[in-house]
């Protein structure tokens, strides 16, 4: 930390080309941190750290990750869970790398979600913030009894209860079916039991996001409450206009169809795989410009798992195709994220108060979204910096 004469004794000044603060663009700008939070922008004291190359952003938002998803993971089965932490820290770093200083992580098994997001608040290991759901409840349909399985809105709201007292900060369903490998969009839970689920967990102070494929799930979804959609195709304009009174975020994840058609062979993939996801993605994309054209809030959600951490902001270039402005992109995964959280006076924006969570990017990112999605250069979070590939 430096010792500076004047008004912010602790402080640090660190300055940068522009400064896009989540709203607008200070030009030849100083953002002062004091310990882990901003405390101004604007101008620069003596000794200010010089990122003069780079354009600062909020650090961003990935709200739809699985970071605890490993490939490898050949530890005998008893104590397969108790390493995944362990092995998943390339995750945690890889996302940190992209700008990625925050994530929601939507469903995990054994509560390594939450194990993860301790360890990086306690220090004990690096990686973004982390805002976790514990297990995604799935239908159980006559299964036999598992932690993420639930029949009914009685056991649907149990299930949601038991997340939240294991310490989940968010609710996450699976209202269809719909996997990399299954791109249909069935839908799965009622309409009575997604209700039953949204009730459950709003009344425990807690936001769910609800997983819908295709448009059925989606519709109902929405009727009953969810905070935030995930994935859904398809839509009908009621549902779109819907989703824009009820202010219900979206979160396409279009890009994550794009990984599992780059990486078919490494996942093992039956054949013919692609041709699904293709046509996934394509009516994903469709479904998107027809919700930035009704003005839908979307959030930026990867929905990475294994491998594909470190692609986390692609999806960014998805919503320019879909109609977005680079800005509005931008805003997806950094204050739109935030507000989905509930946390936008910490995060989400450079602004007085919140965390010291900053990207330098090398060059406009307004201009190119690119910039953002290539050319992340250095990470600070909580005023330290995490990432430095300056040359
Ligand atoms: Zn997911």
């Amino acid at each position: 930390m430096l010792l500076l004469f004047g008004s912010c004794v602790w402080g640090a000044d660190y300055h940068f080309g522009a400064v896009w603060d989540g709203n607008k663009v200070w030009k030849d700008a100083c953002v002062t941190v004091e310990k882990d939070r901003i405390t101004g922008v604007g101008g620069c004291g003596a000794g200010a750290v010089d990122l003069k190359r780079y354009t600062a952003i909020p650090g961003m938002i990935d709200v739809h990750t699985h970071m605890t998803y490993v490939l490898d993971n050949r530890v005998s089965r008893a104590g397969r869970a108790a390493a995944v932490p362990y092995l998943a820290q390339g995750n945690a770093l890889k996302t940190l790398e992209t700008g990625v200083t925050t994530v929601r992580d939507l469903g995990a098994s054994g509560y390594t979600d939450i194990a993860m997001r301790d360890l990086i608040n306690l220090g004990r290991m690096k990686g973004p913030r982390m805002f976790v759901s514990g297990y995604g409840l799935s239908i159980r349909r006559g299964r036999p009894a598992a932690p993420n399985l639930a029949d009914g809105p009685e056991e649907v709201a149990r299930m949601v209860r038991e997340q939240v007292a294991a310490g989940a900060d968010v609710i996450k369903m699976y209202g269809s079916t719909g996997s990399g490998r299954d791109v249909s969009g069935t839908q799965t839970f009622s309409f009575d039991e997604m209700k039953a689920a949204c009730d459950a967990a709003h009344a425990a102070g807690k936001r769910i996001a609800i997983h819908s494929y295709g448009p059925d799930g989606a519709r109902d979804a929405v009727r009953a409450g969810t905070d935030s959609l995930e994935h859904a195709t398809d839509m009908d304009d009621a549902t779109i206009a819907e989703i824009v009174s009820r202010r219900i975020f979206y979160v396409p994840t279009i890009d994550h169809n794009r990984y599992y058609v780059d990486n078919e062979k490494l996942l093992n993939y039956p054949p013919g795989s692609v041709d699904g996801l293709n046509n996934f993605i394509a009516r994903n994309l469709e479904t998107a410009r027809k919700a930035v054209r009704a003005g839908v809030r979307f959030a930026m959600g990867s929905d990475a798992v294994y491998t594909m951490f470190g692609e986390n902001t692609r999806e960014l270039a998805w919503f320019v195709r879909a109609g977005m402005t680079p800005e509005q992109a931008l805003r997806a995964a950094t204050v739109n994220g935030a507000e989905l959280l509930g946390m936008d006076k910490d995060v989400g924006a450079i602004k007085p108060g919140a965390f010291a969570d900053v990207a330098a990017v090398e060059g406009d990112p307004l201009a190119d979204i690119n910039v953002a999605i290539e050319r992340v250069r250095w990470v600070m979070k909580g005023g330290e910096v995490v990432v430095d590939k300056r040359r």
